[in-house]
């Protein structure tokens, strides 16, 4: 590991939050275990790096393990001495401060950077990462032409090969870097300062926490917070949650009773409370009015591969690849489960859609949770593939979205804890069923497993993959069938 005092990462840590850099770099084993889906983004942006390398091809990988920054820092001078024109993951080092470039461009005497991102547009924070960039590049003495930032155009629509150069967008951020040159070289001066404290920075939790990025030590700094707190309620904006924070008043219990909360999160303070439920008979009963048998209950799964990996589609387009469909056809019937997983072989719109249409026939309602989700999905496939649109009309006309009831507030119990995702709804109708058991517990893993069985060979594996989705799926649309059985009874 290199002496460095700081590096790109620990440098837009420490414009985030004094106490967040200090616990980097000083107590890095305190820090939050790494998501599966925070993982899924890491190797995402590793893959559109190495990717993006193929716009400058040739060049030589300086970094090879950035753990050890001394040897990256000796071997990107030497390429630079040697007469390299393009190099990878080169480091540099200047005032006590670590950077690895993307990638780095000679043409002529002149340098050309690149940085590469996986999003589709620039932010601020991409600006302060050029920045320092600039900062160490410029001082360390190499001539730079032009910086720029490399990430994804989401407009671009695949159609057969992959097209890198209409893939990645290059825009030059050199005006603003340069503009922000005096800035840098006085935060990483103050952020030098905080790493030569002896003690760790004394910063209560605030809007930096999750802003622009979640805080690596939240587990550290918000342990003292309860699991159910003035954070939990419902719509309320995080300034107002902090001023409730910062008077003391941390549980729901706490909060005043003239502070000005509207309807619906009064109601939640209020049931937690009083441990009440409350429920609009009427309301319910015009929304189940709308409901008529036979019905689907149906849910889809997507995916979103950041780069198209297949034709007619564009950068994190959400493909759709699974769905569990139950089915009763009239109030007294047997439920039938009907569901499609998808191959990981290629597209899977084209099979999707054609068993969704086929096994939907019946003519009734096709009850959905959040239908937004499902008919946009839905219209996408109808743009992509416009031979099924028609069809396609026809179901999105009988979708009825089931959140609407807990939506609205028709129905609330405590347990809901200020949210309508079905995630907290069916454990606080249907105690007991819930979906703790399940190896995939929500979307986001779904996907994440779906997309690794493009290159997963273990046929075990595979298999056990299939299963956990398929169980997980299936979950979705039971758990619909209980919230509407209950529905029906407490009416
Ligand atoms: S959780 Fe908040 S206060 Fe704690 S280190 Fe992170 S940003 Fe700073």
């Amino acid at each position: 590991m290199g002496q460095h005092s700081l590096s790109k990462s620990s440098f837009l840590k420490g414009i985030q939050c004094d106490k967040q850099l200090y616990l980097y770099k000083y107590h890095y084993d305190w820090m939050d275990k790494i998501s599966e889906s925070q993982q899924a983004i890491f190797t995402r942006g590793t893959n559109v790096g190495t990717l993006a390398q193929d716009l400058f091809p040739g060049g030589v990988t300086a970094t090879e393990d950035p753990k050890k920054s001394d040897e990256a820092v000796k071997r990107t001078a030497d390429l630079i001495n040697q007469g390299v024109k393009v190099i990878y993951e080169a480091a540099f080092l200047f005032d006590d401060i670590l950077v690895i470039s993307d990638i780095i461009v000679k043409v002529k005497d002149e340098w050309f950077i690149y940085e590469v991102k996986s999003s589709t547009s620039i932010s601020e924070t991409y600006i302060l990462d050029t920045s320092i960039q600039y900062y160490v590049l410029s001082n360390f003495g190499l001539n730079i032409k032009d910086i720029s930032i490399v990430y994804i155009n989401n407009q671009y629509i695949r159609n057969g090969e992959l097209d890198i150069h209409s893939l990645f967008n290059v825009e030059s951020v050199k005006q603003l870097v340069t503009g922000q040159q005096d800035i840098i070289k006085s935060e990483t001066g103050k952020l030098k300062e905080v790493l030569n404290e002896n003690a760790i920075p004394l910063v209560a939790i605030g809007t930096q926490c999750s802003t622009p990025y979640t805080c690596s030590f939240w587990g550290y700094c918000w342990k003292d917070v309860p699991e159910y707190s003035v954070f939990n309620i419902a719509n309320l904006k995080i300034d107002k949650k902090f001023e409730l924070y910062n008077k003391g008043y941390v549980k729901l219990e706490d909060v005043p009773v003239d502070y000005k909360l509207n309807v619906n999160q009064k109601m939640q303070v209020e049931c937690y409370i009083n441990n009440k439920t409350v429920i609009d008979k009427d309301a319910v009963k015009e929304f189940l009015a709308e409901i008529k048998y036979p019905i689907f209950f149906m849910d889809f799964e997507t995916f979103m591969p950041a780069v198209p990996m297949f034709d007619n589609s564009k950068p994190y387009q959400q493909i759709p690849f699974q769905y569990s469909l139950h089915y009763q056809k009239d109030k007294d019937s047997l439920l039938e489960h009907y569901e499609f997983l998808a191959d990981a072989n290629g597209d899977p719109r084209i099979p999707f859609i054609t068993k969704l249409l086929n096994d939907t026939k019946a003519k009734g309602t096709i009850l959905v949770y959040n239908k937004a989700f499902e008919i946009t999905r839905l219209k996408e496939i109808a743009r992509d593939l416009p031979e099924f649109s028609g069809e396609i009309e026809e179901r999105i006309s009988q979708i009825v979205d089931l959140m609407i009831p807990f939506q609205k507030r028709y129905y609330y119990m405590p347990e809901m804890k200020g949210s309508y995702s079905i995630k907290y709804v069916l454990p606080a109708l249907v105690p007991g069923l819930n979906y703790e058991e399940l190896e995939i517990q929500e979307g986001g893993s779904a996907s994440i497993a779906f997309e690794s069985l493009y290159y997963e060979t273990d046929i075990f594996k595979i298999e056990k993959t299939r299963n956990n989705l398929l169980e997980y799926c299936k979950m979705d649309t039971l758990a619909m069938v209980e919230v509407l059985n209950t529905l029906y009874k407490k009416i």
